[in-house]
């Protein structure tokens, strides 16, 4: 695999410089080509001479190429329209380019014919995507290509224009032309292709995790249930003013996705509160603020290289985000890429978006290096080792790195903490309710929801039943008092899981000792007494460890107008009162 490099100024010297690589390196040999042209400008007029020049001399080789936030030719910056023509050596080795017009056509459509080239195509080995900016999210696009054989590598990138918040880009091809809303798709395979593509970040987690409670496309409205603006503005002291974008690129968004973390950067900052961002973020999504530190950033980035090196490539692409261009203001622009400069020629773009398939799904990063590396053949000789790993550089992690380190940790500290701390608030407001012993509410709990159904009792009538074990101290006495809290818990368990016997809405409650109390809410009083009654034979069919089965007796009363709390009580323990007096074991209404 060669690559050659023209740089466009005209028709004519580019017409002379591709005779001239014709007749040098051309002559009557007949290796698969490929031209790929980056261009900063969108002038159609330049791009389409470009082409008619490629397909008049090359009518064979196949070209596409895209607008560009940024060219680079061996980790520099290139000339605002570059050519390369990558000419593959093997004969085994193939390529193929596709286009497809998504103005006319639904993403599902374009996917469906993209899987169906796969299943033509065994060859193929990877695929090299270039996507105008999209109106909306490509979550629909990436997510059908899931279903692409799972040894095919893709990755690429999206077009984008010099200024880096327009929303203009093209890409074009031999195919469809030029087109404004479109997809670039390269084929690249055969017995003796190799390749190898990965991503960097260097972005780290900075802080406390937020969900996205409320996005529409690439509009972020609120993290946990706040303006998504008042985040930045908050934590990062961010304002709202025409430094937005710049101000929050060193703090995009961090979320992990199909298994991989992907950023997202502040675009602009809306009046509603909301934020533009580069991207997508769907709802549900629990994102942290990511902090970029040009040391660690060059240091991920370092390790990668010894990666890529290793692999031993012929030709790396380099897709590389634009936000990433205006990051290093103080440096080169490719100052970040510089580690893959010695490894393997290289071409590439800053771009609006990333591809990479990762874990067999298909992401569109932001804020991201994705670089793919091709070989032809296997490896030239066993790895030299003189790219060996500075033992001492991860010893020198900068300060500011550190510092972001320890704020981060810090944070999900005091989350984990506080998250137990709901949770210990959480019972501790159940104790306050719950009566230890039966589960059952508690007496003031019961009396406060008397007095709340009191105080409704106008819209929805309500009775009570109030329940007493009989002759309970000779069942302490007898079996003592473990088995009498046997007896106390059993007869919780019927009023516990009543409920769906008596089809009716209950409150039940410990009153004390062994006696209980039933709210039932809207039921006339000759159902109450039926229900008391269903209460008593299932009571006095338990069975417990020990003792014998016993008995209960209870009292019935409905709710009247005028009734207070205590004269609603007091009517039912009359009730119960009663149901002793006369025997015992049975439900007196009052
Ligand atoms: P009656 O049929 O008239 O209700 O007779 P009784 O024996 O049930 O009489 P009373 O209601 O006066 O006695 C209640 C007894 O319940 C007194 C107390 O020792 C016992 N008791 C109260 N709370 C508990 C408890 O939590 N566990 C146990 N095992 N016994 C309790
Ligand atoms: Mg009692
Ligand atoms: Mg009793």
């Amino acid at each position: 695999m060669r690559q050659f490099r023209f740089e466009y100024t005209d028709a004519e010297s580019f017409a002379e410089k591709l005779y001239a690589f014709q007749t040098q390196w051309e002559s009557g040999q007949t290796k698969t080509k490929l031209f790929q042209i980056f261009t900063e400008t969108l002038d159609p007029e330049a791009i389409e001479t470009v082409c008619e020049v490629i397909g008049r001399i090359f009518p064979d080789t196949p070209y596409m190429g895209c607008s560009t936030s940024g060219n680079i030719i061996d980790c520099e910056l290139s000339s605002r329209i570059t050519v390369v023509c990558t000419v593959f050596e093997l004969p085994s080795t193939r390529v193929e380019v596709f286009q497809y017009d998504l103005s006319g056509n639904s993403v599902d459509a374009v996917t469906e014919k993209i899987l169906e080239e796969t299943r033509k195509n065994p060859w193929v080995k990877a695929m090299e995507l270039y996507f105008t900016i999209p109106e909306r999210s490509t979550t629909r696009f990436c997510d059908k290509l899931k279903d692409v054989r799972e040894d095919i590598q893709i990755f690429g990138g999206v077009a984008c224009s010099d200024d880096i918040t327009s929303v203009a880009s093209c890409v074009f091809s031999g195919v469809l032309g030029l087109l404004t809303r479109s997809i670039v798709v390269i084929f690249y395979g055969g017995d003796d292709f190799y390749v190898e593509s990965v991503n960097v970040t260097g972005w780290k987690p900075l802080g406390r995790k937020f969900r996205v409670t409320r996005s529409d496309g690439s509009v972020l409205q609120e993290l946990d249930g706040i303006p998504a603006y008042d985040v930045y503005h908050k934590y990062l002291n961010i304002k709202n003013d025409e430094n937005f974008f710049y101000n929050t690129l060193e703090f995009p968004l961090f979320y992990e996705h199909n298994n991989t973390t992907i950023l997202r950067t502040p675009v602009a900052s809306n009046a509603d509160g909301s934020i533009t961002m580069t991207s997508d973020i769907d709802v549900g999504s629990v994102v942290r603020i990511s902090y970029g530190d040009p040391g660690t950033i060059v240091e991920s980035i370092r390790q990668d290289s010894g990666k890529i090196a290793a692999f031993q490539p012929d030709l790396i692409h380099i897709f590389s985000c634009a936000a990433r261009r205006t990051f290093w203001t103080s440096k080169e622009p490719t100052y970040e890429i510089y580690p893959f400069k010695d490894i393997a020629p290289s071409l590439g773009f800053f771009s609006h978006g990333e591809f990479l398939r990762t874990n067999g799904s298909l992401n569109q990063h932001n804020v991201t290096l994705v670089i793919a590396a091709m070989r032809e053949g296997g490896k030239k000789a066993a790895a030299a080792s003189s790219r060996t790993a500075d033992k001492n550089s991860m010893s020198r992690v900068p300060l500011v790195s550190r510092l972001a380190t320890f704020i981060s940790v810090t944070s999900l500290e005091l989350e984990d903490m506080n998250k137990k701390l709901g949770q210990v608030n959480e019972k501790l407001k159940k104790a306050a309710i719950i009566d230890g012993l039966t589960g059952l509410y508690n007496r003031r709990e019961m009396q406060s929801r008397i007095e709340t159904a009191l105080a409704n009792v106008k819209q929805e009538t309500f009775s009570l039943i109030m329940l007493d074990i009989d002759n309970f101290k000779q069942v302490n006495d007898t079996y003592g008092h473990q088995e009498g809290d046997a007896v106390i818990v059993g007869l919780a368990n019927i009023l516990q899981n009543g409920e769906a016997l008596y089809r009716q809405r209950v409150s039940s409650g410990r009153w004390g000792g062994e006696e209980f109390m039933m709210l039932l809410y809207g039921t006339d009083v000759s159902s109450v007494a039926f229900i008391a009654d269903l209460v008593r034979q299932c009571f006095g069919n338990t069975s417990f460890p020990v003792a014998r089965p016993q008995t209960v007796s209870l009292g019935v009363t409905q709710a009247l107008e005028g009734d207070t709390v205590d004269s609603l009580c007091l009517r039912v323990d009359m009730a119960l009162y009663k149901a002793k007096k006369t025997g015992k074991n049975k439900v007196v209404v009052l």
